[in-house]
C-alpha cells in the first residue's frame, strides 16, 4: 500500500522556481569540455573527483568547495577538480539517513518538497562559491532530470550498475557518467553497463517514449569489491586495470576510460590509505603507458574535517563513509599535481 502524503513539484515546474543564472552556466559549459576532453584523450590533465561521500547540510560544503576552487587556480595546468556533492546518498544499508534530497535537514524526517529546493540551491550556490561545477550520484533516475542542468559529473553506485534504468538513462546524459562496478566485483557486468550506456536507447522515462543518442563518455569507476564473506578486495591494483582495459578493446567501446576510486572497498573505508591508493596509482602510470592511458582520474572521499560521525554535530564531518580532512586534502591534491 502506498499512501500519497506530498505531489512534488516536476523538474520544470523546480527548475521555472530555481533557474540556473547565465553566467554560471558558462562556467558549467567550460568545465565540462575540460571533463569531456580528458575522458576522450584530448586533454592529459587528470581528473579529481573529490569531497564529501554524501552533502548533509550547505554550509560546510560551500566552504569546502570553496577551497577546492582556490585549489584548482593552483593546479590549473595539471588538473581538474570536480566537487563530489551527494545529494541522494543514504546510509549504506538504506535505512536511517537517506540523502539531503529526502532530508534537507539530516536529524528530522523526510522532507522531499524542501530536499529537492536544497539539493538544486546548493549546486547552484556550490558553482557561484568555486567557479568549480560537481559530481552527483544518479542514485533515483528520475530525480536527475532535477540537476540535469547544474551537473559536470555524474556516477551511476555500485548497487545500480546492474539495473536497467540507470544504464538506459546514463545512455541520455550528455556529460561524463562514471559507472562503478558491482559489489561483487565483475569486470564483465561493469563494460555490459558501460556499454548499454553507449549505445542509443528507447524507453518509458517521465512519462514519455524517449530515444537518447547514447553517451559515449560513459566510463568505468573501480571501487574495489566485497566477497561471499563481507571482506573487501581492492581492484585498484595494475592487473585489474589492464584486465578491464582488454575488455574494453574486446567490445569495441568508445573512449575507454577508468576512474580509480581510492575509498569504499578500495580502502576497505581506511580512509587515510587513500593517499597511498592514489599514490600508487600515479605511479603505475608513470611506469607503464597503456595504464597512463586508460587511468583518467581518481576520486577521493573528502571533507573539512577528518572520520565520520554519526549524528550532525561537528561542522564539516561526514554523516557517511569516513574521509580524508582538509589538511591532507590539499596535500593530496598538491602531490597528484606534481606526479601526473
Ligand atoms: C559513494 O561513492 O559514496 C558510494 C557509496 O559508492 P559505491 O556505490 O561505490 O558504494
Ligand atoms: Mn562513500
Amino acid at each position: 500500500m502506498f499512501v500519497k502524503e506530498v505531489k512534488i513539484p516536476t523538474a520544470e515546474e523546480i527548475v521555472a522556481e530555481i533557474p540556473f543564472p547565465a553566467r554560471l552556466a558558462e562556467i558549467k559549459a567550460r568545465r565540462d569540455k575540460l571533463a569531456i576532453d580528458v575522458l576522450t584523450g584530448k586533454s592529459d590533465k587528470f581528473l579529481v573527483v573529490i569531497g564529501p561521500c554524501s552533502a548533509h547540510e550547505a554550509a560546510p560544503v560551500l566552504e569546502y568547495v570553496e577551497r577546492l576552487g582556490r585549489l584548482q587556480e593552483k593546479v590549473e595546468g595539471k588538473l581538474v577538480l570536480i566537487p563530489r556533492i551527494y545529494t541522494n546518498k543514504p546510509r549504506t544499508k538504506g535505512v536511517g539517513y537517506k540523502g539531503m534530497f529526502s532530508q534537507p535537514n539530516p536529524e528530522a524526517g523526510e522532507d522531499i518538497c524542501r530536499g529537492i529546493r536544497a539539493i538544486r540551491k546548493l549546486h547552484i550556490d556550490a558553482i557561484d562559491a568555486s567557479h568549480l561545477s560537481a559530481a552527483d550520484e544518479m542514485l533515483y533516475p528520475e530525480n536527475f532530470a532535477y540537476l540535469e542542468d547544474v551537473l559536470t559529473y555524474v556516477t551511476v553506485g555500485a548497487r545500480s550498475c546492474e539495473n536497467q534504468l540507470h544504464r538506459l538513462v546514463a545512455s541520455g546524459v550528455g556529460l561524463p557518467v562514471g559507472i562503478k562496478n558491482p559489489m561483487g566485483g565483475s569486470l564483465a557486468v561493469l563494460l555490459n553497463s558501460v556499454y548499454a550506456a553507449q549505445q542509443s536507447q528507447v524507453f518509458k522515462y517521465h512519462d514519455y517514449q524517449v530515444r537518447t543518442d547514447g553517451n559515449p563518455y560513459a566510463h568505468s569507476i573501480l571501487r574495489g569489491m566485497v566477497d561471499n564473506n563481507g571482506n573487501d578486495i581492492p581492484n585498484y591494483h595494475y592487473e585489474t586495470v589492464m584486465q578491464l582495459a582488454e575488455g574494453y578493446a574486446a567490445r569495441h567501446l568508445a573512449h575507454p576510460a577508468v576512474v580509480v576510486d581510492a575509498n569504499h572497498s578500495n580502502s576497505g573505508k581506511a580512509f587515510r590509505q587513500q593517499p597511498r591508493i592514489v599514490d600508487e596509482v600515479l605511479e603505475n602510470r608513470i611506469l607503464d603507458a597503456d595504464f597512463r592511458k586508460i587511468v583518467k582520474g581518481v576520486m577521493v572521499e573528502s571533507f573539512l574535517e577528518e572520520g565520520s560521525q554519526v549524528h550532525d554535530e561537528i561542522f564539516g564531518k561526514s554523516i557517511t563513509d569516513p574521509c580524508l580532512g582538509w589538511t591532507d586534502t590539499e596535500r593530496l591534491i598538491c602531490r597528484i599535481a606534481e606526479k601526473v
